[in-house]
């Protein structure tokens, strides 16, 4: 056994054999003993402080007592019956409770016997107690594992404790892996890296963080992992950008000309904010180096995105190309078409709207026109992507509200030219810039971050249910004054039929304080059939009606600069992202907006946070920062089908540090190394090839 390697099936470990084998696959997706490694604890228990009774209280993470199991009880009935066991140490004594596991419990705790227990004191009918703590009995036998000062915490599964792989079980794993391939690790990252980090050898950092000796190397173990983690996710990142870029030659925009000037120097109907200014500036750059760009442009709602991209198309029909613009629906698309064709004027160049609903005729002379070159800008849906859309010359491709479309579709774009066009992807969902920096590491990112002056801050205000009346009242007024008003009601899949309940009632409500005929309400819903949801969705945008009803589907980019009221209901209940993007579809006209944010009495912490978090700021991106890490990397949208965010140990929402120094790391290693050809890269490219992050690089344009 003496020369199994980080590749050897995990059955071959002693300890192992098939049966575990096949539920660490199943459980923890463990296939290879260099799998079992890269299980990192996910926590320690400090070894070497022990609480006393007398100081554990309800606001402690967690506490670790050393005392004696005095006494173990099981009490109550069905779902009451739970196991109550007294916990004593010289200062005084606990109730422990467990609700699950009670008959092997009651089997395997030993009444008299000294205990290290760890858990979260809570306080329950003015008590403090701990609920399933963890009970380990205190014996000298430990130290065979090591004089461990901090112990490790695996997590686990029900399933795989019936196997005995508990947290402790896992260690004991642990230690065979290491004691068998520990003399054959391998470093990971060239020597001059280490240095130049200061990070702990490989082999080191992987003893150290299941086995720590001392928090010092623990940290360091900790910091060493993390940032090879990060730094190899950025390593392949930006070297499939460094790929991209010798593999697809650019069209070469190298002149500013006539239709971008004019567009410019008369047209512009206001003066183009510092960030705007910024973004196509770097646009200009980017589509004069003779490579292809991918250049993702995150601004908020109402920051100006439109008129970036309209200048760049300008840009590019001033090359001689041809540009194009995807919106994700029908509606966004007729909104691009009128505002830019307005903006343009009649005689800059030509603009067309393409959409399913475009008639069979109209249709025909959008192909012929883009296919013999006299139709300089198309706007559209998907219907864009259809093979039979085909462009004399294509040269610049927007796509707004990237992150409805998929990867195929925009792909398809990509090959509309047999040079790819620029691309150009804007959202209006801000995402914090570590988030940023690995979901879409391989592009460039402008980020327009300032709003256009003399927009006025929307009031933001959270009532609760018994404020209701308020809320009608102040209804009536904006109403009256010519406004429109948003209802929004969450409707959410698991909860669906409930959602819906409390929507038809809340419509109810509603059409009896605002009835006919003075008043007319729009109702839109995601059950609703697409072309009866235009419908409403029209007479709103028109002004025929002055309340809209609607659940999120209004979220995506919809302009009606008349409506300057949002009441979300049930706010608590949406995420910070939802609310701010809600949000952002009043402010659009001159008049002072407002956003009501109702909730019920009871909220939870996190609910509360993120209300707060509302009412105090507009600012998209500090938005993103506190969803970031309210909810942890894994649920902000988006990041889910991009599957970058498992990650084996670094966190995006607490690692910022560290990413920014591994970016920076990879960013210069390109600099003097763009093809990795150096021998003291050599050990990066093998690592990219044999194991790297296992992560399917979805490119995003
Ligand atoms: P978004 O970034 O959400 O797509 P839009 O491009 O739709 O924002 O712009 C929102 C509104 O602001 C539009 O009516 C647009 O004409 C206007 N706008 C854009 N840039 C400026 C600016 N620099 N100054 C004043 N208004 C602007
Ligand atoms: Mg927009």
């Amino acid at each position: 056994m003496a020369d199994l390697s980080v590749i050897t099936p995990i059955e071959y470990l002693k300890g192992v054999g098939p049966q575990k084998a096949d539920v660490l696959k199943k459980e923890l997706q463990i296939f290879t003993i260099g799998n079992l490694l890269e299980h990192y604890p996910f926590r320690y228990v400090d070894r070497t402080k022990f609480h006393k009774l007398r100081e554990i209280h309800p606001d402690m993470v967690g506490a670790q007592i050393l005392g004696r199991l005095t006494a173990l009880q099981e009490v109550g009935e069905k779902r009451a019956r739970r196991l109550v066991g007294q916990f004593r140490d010289d200062t005084g004594s606990i109730e422990l409770v467990w609700f699950q596991s009670i008959t092997w419990l009651q089997k395997s705790l030993k009444v008299g016997a000294a205990y290290i227990c760890y858990g979260k004191p809570t306080e329950f009918n003015g008590q403090v107690s701990i609920t399933h703590p963890e009970m380990e009995l205190y014996t000298a036998q430990e130290k065979k594992i090591g004089n461990l000062t901090m112990q490790p915490v695996y997590s686990s599964t029900e399933k795989l404790k019936k196997f005995n792989l508990d947290s402790k079980g896992i260690q004991k794993l642990q230690q065979a892996a290491l004691e068998i391939v520990f003399r054959g690790l391998q470093e990971t990252m060239p020597g001059y890296l280490l240095e130049k980090h200061r990070l702990m050898s490989y082999p080191q950092a992987l003893l150290a963080i299941h086995f720590p000796q001392q928090v010092d190397d623990l940290n360091a173990a900790i910091r060493r992992l993390k940032f090879e983690e990060l730094f190899f996710i950025q390593l392949r990142l930006l070297r499939n950008k460094q790929l991209n870029t010798q593999k697809y030659r650019g069209h070469r925009f190298d002149q500013v000309g006539e239709k971008f000037n004019t567009f410019f120097n008369e047209r512009l109907p206001f003066p183009l904010t510092n960030a705007q200014k910024r973004v196509v500036k770097e646009i200009r750059l980017d589509t004069n180096t003779g490579a292809q760009m991918n250049r993702l442009v995150q601004g908020d709602v109402g920051s100006g995105k439109t008129v970036v991209a309209l200048m760049a198309m300008l840009l590019a029909i001033d090359n001689g190309y041809q540009a194009c613009m995807m919106a994700p629906t029908e509606i966004l698309a007729q909104q691009h078409y009128a505002g830019l064709s307005s903006l343009l004027g009649d005689d800059l160049c030509s603009i067309k709207l393409l959409t399913g609903s475009t008639p069979a005729k109209e249709r025909r002379r959008i192909h012929q026109d883009l296919e013999d070159g006299s139709l300089d800008i198309l706007i559209g849906t998907h219907a864009l992507i259809e093979d039979k859309v085909k462009f004399k010359n294509i040269g610049f491709v927007v796509i707004d509200e990237q992150h409805r479309f998929g990867v195929e579709q925009r792909a398809k774009l990509w090959r509309k030219n047999s040079i790819p066009p620029h691309m150009l992807v804007m959202t209006a969902t801000p995402i914090p810039r570590t988030l940023a920096m690995t979901m879409y590491g391989d592009l460039d990112i402008s980020v327009i971050d300032e709003l256009p002056a003399g927009r006025k801050p929307i009031k933001t205000v959270h009532f609760f249910e018994n404020q209701r009346l308020r809320v009608f009242g102040f209804m009536r007024d904006e109403i009256a004054k010519g406004r429109q008003v948003y209802v929004v009601y969450p409707l959410i899949k698991e909860s669906e039929k409930l959602d819906l309940i409390f929507l038809e009632a809340g419509l109810e409500n509603l059409q009896r304080e605002f009835p006919l005929p003075t008043y007319k309400i729009s109702i839109v819903h995601g059950k609703m059939p697409v072309r009866d949801k235009d419908f409403e969705m029209q007479r709103f945008v028109k002004g025929e009606t002055q309340i809209m009803v609607a659940t999120t589907v209004i979220e995506v980019g919809v302009n009606v600069p008349n409506a300057s009221v949002m009441i979300i209901e049930n706010s608590e209940r949406f995420g910070l992202s939802q609310l701010h993007q809600l949000r952002g579809r009043v402010g659009r006209g001159a008049e002072q907006s407002y956003c009501i944010l109702m909730s019920g009495n009871k909220l939870s912490k996190e609910g509360r946070k993120r209300l707060e978090t509302m009412v105090r700021t507009s600012d998209g991106f500090e938005i993103a920062e506190v969803d970031l890490q309210l909810r942890g990397p894994g649920d902000i949208s988006g990041t889910q089908q991009s599957g970058i965010i498992e990650m084996k140990i670094a966190n995006l929402a607490s690692d910022k540090a560290i990413l920014t120094e591994a970016r920076a790391s990879v960013i210069e290693i390109f600099q003097t190394d763009p093809t990795l050809s150096q021998a003291e890269n050599n050990l990066l490219v093998s690592y990219l090839a044999q194991r790297g992050p296992n992560i399917s690089w979805d490119k995003i344009s």
